[in-house]
């Protein structure tokens, strides 16, 4: 195993041999895979990594050399990371910044614990809501929350896409099926 020094940058998304985004891997483990001719290097990071007897770009974006076969998740696991990334670590009542999660609907009251019942909020409103509902205090939401969609999702779950990436991750909503 090549000794790669430490890793530059956040990682790298690998594609399928099909340029279909598959995931976001370190940019160690990324080298590894071009290394071993496991995978090709198609854009490049900044900088150089160097092992005994290799220097090479840190990569961006790899290519597996073979196709795999990928079982997809088909929703997005509901998390507080995941949550503030979804409504960009504002409050859903006042846009303010968000620190707590809020059940739009009450827990207290039946409310489940589900993309569709979730916001970010900042502390006040959310204390100041208690185990009201929004319509009972005359607030309303900025946007009607829901799961998170598309392949940005799928493959980079909370974390921030690298710009390098953007030709490969459509970050559109996805078009609806041609029927
Ligand atoms: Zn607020």
């Amino acid at each position: 195993m090549p000794d790669i020094r430490p890793a530059v940058g956040s990682g790298a998304l690998v594609l399928n041999a099909t340029y279909e985004p598959l995931c976001v891997v370190s940019v160690r483990r990324a080298a590894i895979l071009v290394l071993s001719a496991k995978a090709v290097c198609v854009a490049d990071g900044e900088g150089m990594l160097h092992s005994a007897r290799n220097a090479l770009p840190v990569p961006s974006v790899v290519r597996l050399t073979r196709y795999v076969r990928v079982p997809y998740r088909t929703h997005v696991g509901l998390s507080r990371r995941a949550i503030f990334a979804r409504d960009g670590w504002r409050c859903a009542y006042c846009r303010g910044p968000a620190e707590t999660i809020d059940h739009v609907f009450p827990r207290s009251r039946g409310g489940r614990h589900a993309w569709e019942n979730v916001v970010a909020a900042c502390a006040r409103c959310n204390h100041t809501k208690g185990d009201k509902t929004p319509a009972e205090l005359g607030w309303r939401l900025h946007n009607l929350p829901a799961a998170p969609k598309g392949t940005a999702w799928r493959v980079l779950g909370h974390r921030a896409p690298d710009p390098r990436w953007a030709d490969w991750l459509d970050l559109r909503e996805p078009e609806p099926e041609a029927a």
